[in-house]
């Protein structure tokens, strides 16, 4: 099985094409959906923030007080890095079980959706391909006021908060051009769903697997013989 991360700015349209995958019958793993997971009331990021912010993060239900701790982590950057530390080890703990349980199952590939995997940095080592969905900077602004609706400042906010799109595409192995219709950005997964698809890299994984197993094997029977 190989790896493929899925990226691109905010808003460039990295949900519209992992849908697109996902409808192709590509295995998908959403890292924001897994960053919510580990922080739901009983999960293990949510009861390290507990133990290091305390109960004024968290709401009557218990549930994260988003708006609470992204006043914290705004005011204060050792903050965010005390956060991110006790989030992140879980979000990637998480990742590995769901890429190992798919691996089980015989999958050839799996699709990592990961907004900052360039950012980041720590799982980028692991993608056999990057994929990087792009539109410009116009369209990646207008489409982010409008689905979040937000001002043109705070869009722009959030758009700066990030490593530029442009810088994104030039370390990509692919590069979805969603700048256009739909209709032109489905044509193009489809595309890359058929490279992605007559790739030999997951055979380079079964032989260290297979190779690994082969020679554990033959060291347990040389012990015992
Ligand atoms: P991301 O996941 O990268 O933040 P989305 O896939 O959610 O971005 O797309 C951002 C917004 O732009 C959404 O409201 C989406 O419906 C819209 N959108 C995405 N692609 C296109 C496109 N090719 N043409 C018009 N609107 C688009």
């Amino acid at each position: 099985m190989f790896l493929v991360g899925l990226t691109g700015g905010i808003a460039s349209g990295k949900s519209t094409v992992s849908k697109i995958l996902s409808d192709l019958g590509c295995q998908i793993i959403d890292a924001d959906k897994l960053a919510r997971q580990v922080v739901s009331p009983g999960a293990p990021a949510w009861k390290k923030i507990r133990q290091h912010f305390g109960d004024k993060v968290l709401l009557e239900n218990g549930e994260l007080n988003r708006e609470k701790l992204g006043e914290i982590i705004f005011a204060d950057p050792e903050k965010r890095r005390l956060l991110n530390s006790l989030t992140h080890p879980e979000i990637h703990k998480a990742m590995l079980w769901k890429v190992f349980s798919l691996f089980t199952t015989g999958h050839p590939f799996v699709v990592l959706d990961i907004p900052l995997l360039f950012e980041t940095g720590k799982v980028l080592p692991y993608m056999t391909y990057t994929v990087v969905v792009n539109c410009s900077e116009d369209q990646q602004l207008e489409r982010l006021m409008s689905r979040n609706k937000l001002t043109e400042e705070e869009a722009r906010g959030r758009m700066e908060a990030q490593m530029p799109l442009a810088q994104k595409v030039k370390a990509a192995t692919f590069v979805i051009d969603n700048s256009g219709s739909l209709i032109s950005t489905e044509k193009q997964v489809r595309d890359l769903h058929k490279k992605l698809q007559s790739s030999k890299a997951h055979w380079r994984l079964r032989l260290i697997v297979t190779s690994v197993f082969a020679l554990t094997a033959g060291f347990i029977f040389y012990l015992l013989y």
